[in-house]
């Protein structure tokens, strides 16, 4: 892991992998839900970026992060329901710090 050096990590880059989830217990081969691996890591010193707000653990019904908070684990569906307006909420942060 890189140490912490004055850049102002002016670039990122960001690695999503996308698995199928199988119930392989049941036997069922249809695709029982879908879960995007996403991280990010900064393009000029190759730090690692923490998701913040997101408790650690795997759910396949929320978003959660690996035990280090570097890796977001984000259920993912096909987009073929209008169901985003029912889930949606929205949060004003009260100062935004850059760190
Ligand atoms: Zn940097």
């Amino acid at each position: 892991m890189p140490e912490a050096t004055a850049c102002l990590h002016p670039d990122f880059r960001a690695l999503v992998k996308v698995a199928r989830l199988e119930d392989a217990i049941a036997g069922r081969v249809e695709g029982t839900g879908y879960l995007a691996e996403v991280s990010v890591t900064c393009a000029a010193c190759g730090i690692a970026f923490r998701f913040v707000g997101v408790p650690a653990g795997i759910d396949y019904a929320r978003p959660t992060t690996a035990i280090d908070g570097c890796t977001l684990h984000a259920p993912i569906e096909p987009a073929t329901s209008p169901t985003l307006a029912s889930r949606a909420t929205y949060r004003v942060p009260g100062a935004i710090r850059p760190h």
